[in-house]
């Protein structure tokens, strides 16, 4: 009978911890949508032809900049995908001019 009930508590814990883990998963999940959903609605209000508010240059620049160095192609080959090898030298004349 010890033994069992040992068993079954083993499990409850097992479970447990499982759900603990899911519930963490679950957070930062949420998180990453929450990202995902802020960069999209940025990414979107860059589009063309959407200059309800038309920005200056430097504005412009700035913009991309920001972009750039959070991460992101700010080149035409690879505008708006994550920059996953460092810089870009692409991106980076697009930054001098
Ligand atoms: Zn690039």
């Amino acid at each position: 009978m010890d033994e069992i009930v040992k068993k079954i508590e083993d499990a409850l814990e097992q479970f447990y911890m499982a759900i603990t883990q899911l519930k963490k998963e679950s957070a930062n999940l949420r998180l990453e949508v929450e990202r995902l959903e802020k960069e999209n609605k940025w990414l979107r209000e860059q589009l063309p032809g959407k200059t309800a508010s038309p920005v200056s240059f430097k504005e412009g620049q700035d913009a991309l900049a920001r972009l750039y160095y959070e991460g992101f192609h700010i080149c035409h080959l690879q505008y708006g995908n994550l920059r996953t090898e460092g810089d870009c030298l692409f991106c980076i004349s697009l930054l001098k001019k």
